[in-house]
């Protein structure tokens, strides 16, 4: 009997808590509404809201060019005066070059260094979008190359500074080292035996000297963020794991080298999650190759089964290809490379049966990573003609990401804003966004979720209290459910915002 009344008792008081927490939901929604007039209020707003995850950032994009600028100077690096750019030293004048310090006092320069590392002040007569926005990568790439933990910091800390904590990051240590083996082995039809070839105590050599940069550029952003003193950075705070970034315009024997190499890093790291292609999908290359880096990554990674696979795909609109290459890149990604992301799929629609594709993505849960400003910035593709909407209706899931955000002058508040702005959401469809960066991040472990309902031992527990014993059981045993159960904390945190009546 007693143990009936304290049942009733604990299951009366989960309720009244569920209540409150749909009480406060309701209100942060209703809020939300009212000020969708107001731009700085709603990115005042998006600016607080926990965003769950950022699955789709490149590290090297993600830095704002005031920092590589900085780091320039500090690490006495030249600046480049015609097509500005860093590079790195002998500073040469006769060359064009002379040394950063220069940035320091030569404002024009200064500026014009900025535009030309980023989209900022871009203007199409110029250039195009995508030419200028791929092309900011080699002018970056110096600085970049002395400065991976710092870079971690920097945007580690911005993500904690937007409520954000789980970070999945592309980023190469190792690879222009692992394409030179690929390019030593050669190429053979016989992929078994290629595979033989590259395994080498070179490779080993490389994947743990990979490991030990990875060691070293978190100490670094540790001691940046100043993590583990009283005065840390809430960047501290942010799970940070690795994508291999696998650079895909290269011969294909180094291709297989790098996706190798990917598969090793992600066996002897847990830090690294998972894998990706980059670099324009409409590179030559790219373009020849992309059926045979598909199967590649599927023969390298047991069709995504024994490594997870995300992979750039569909960033590519009529008219930046032949209409050929438009007819197959995501559906080959997804059935032959065994992708559980698609990075990008503008180009859904120009797909082979594009309503069965993304049937059997519902079907098969594929996310696809929606990166607004940037698919305007490379493809112009916005608005109505985006196909995020479309993604929505037919059942595949998606989330909100960056891409390369120091490029694009943007933060993941700013691509909130922007597709709540332009789509009309409200404030649950942001949520579930953000809670499908955790659902459907590389973290190992059983999920919280299922079927759009908490489920398991943690079902009936309130995220603004202590976890049950049992619940905590569970969270112990799942990174996946640890970094949902934080998210669902900082929802309860949020939602209790004294928000002024709308
Ligand atoms: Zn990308």
């Amino acid at each position: 009997m007693l143990r009936r009344i304290v049942f009733a008792a604990a299951l009366a008081l989960a309720l009244a808590g569920a209540t409150g927490a749909y009480a406060d939901q309701a209100r942060t929604a209703q809020y939300f509404d009212a000020i969708a007039a107001s731009p700085p209020l709603r990115t005042a707003f998006l600016r607080a809201m926990p965003k769950g995850g950022e699955l789709h950032v490149h590290l090297t994009g993600a830095i704002y060019a005031e920092n590589y600028i900085r780091w320039a100077v500090e690490d006495g690096l030249c600046v480049q005066r015609a097509a500005p750019a860093l590079v790195a030293p002998p500073c040469d004048p006769a060359q064009g070059t002379e040394p950063a310090a220069i940035l320091d006092t030569d404002r024009a320069l200064r500026n014009a260094v900025i535009d030309s590392l980023s989209m900022r002040n871009h203007s199409d007569t110029r250039d195009s979008g995508h030419d200028h926005f791929f092309a900011t990568f080699g002018k970056f790439n110096a600085p970049a190359r002395l400065r991976f933990g710092d870079m971690i910091a920097e945007y580690a800390a911005r993500l904690a500074a937007e409520n954000t904590f789980y970070l999945e990051v592309m980023a190469s240590p190792g690879m222009n080292e692992a394409r030179a083996l690929g390019a030593q082995a050669g190429w053979s039809e016989d992929w078994d035996a290629l595979r033989t070839r590259l395994l080498t105590p070179a490779m080993d050599n490389l994947v743990t000297l990979t490991r030990k940069a990875v060691d070293d550029a978190e100490a670094r952003k540790n001691a940046i963020l100043r993590c583990g003193t009283p005065q840390a950075d809430a960047g501290c705070k942010v799970t940070v794991r690795y994508l291999a970034q696998v650079i895909r315009t290269f011969p294909r024997e180094q291709v297989f080298a790098e996706i190798l190499f990917a598969t090793l890093q992600i066996k002897s790291d847990p830090r690294v999650v998972g894998l990706n292609l980059v670099a324009p999908e409409d590179d030559p290359i790219s373009l020849r190759d992309y059926t045979a880096q598909m199967r590649m990554v599927g023969f390298l990674t047991d069709t995504g089964r024994a490594s997870n696979v995300a992979l750039h795909a569909g960033e590519v609109v009529m008219g930046l290809v032949p209409p050929e290459d438009l007819r197959f890149h995501i559906r080959q990604a997804v059935e032959l490379a065994g992708a559980k992301r698609i990075g990008h799929g503008t180009g859904i629609a120009w797909e082979d049966d594009a309503a069965g594709l993304m049937t059997q993505m519902a079907q098969r849960n594929v996310l696809v990573e929606i990166n607004p400003t940037s698919s305007e910035q490379i493809l112009g593709v916005k608005g109505k003609d985006h196909p995020f909407p479309v993604y929505r209706r037919m059942g595949v899931p998606v989330m909100l990401s960056t891409d390369d955000p120091g490029v694009s002058r943007i933060d993941l508040s700013h691509e909130y804003q922007r597709i709540a702005r332009d789509y009309g959401l409200g404030y649950r469809d942001l949520k579930t966004l953000a809670r499908n960066a955790l659902e459907y991040a590389f973290t190992p472990g059983a999920s919280l979720w299922a079927g759009g309902q908490r489920v398991g031992p943690c079902a009936a527990d309130s995220p603004a209290g202590t976890p049950s014993a049992a619940c905590r059981a569970f969270l112990d045993g799942s990174e996946k459910a640890r970094e949902q159960w934080r998210l669902e904390a900082a929802f309860a945190r949020f939602e209790a915002t004294p928000w002024p009546a709308p």
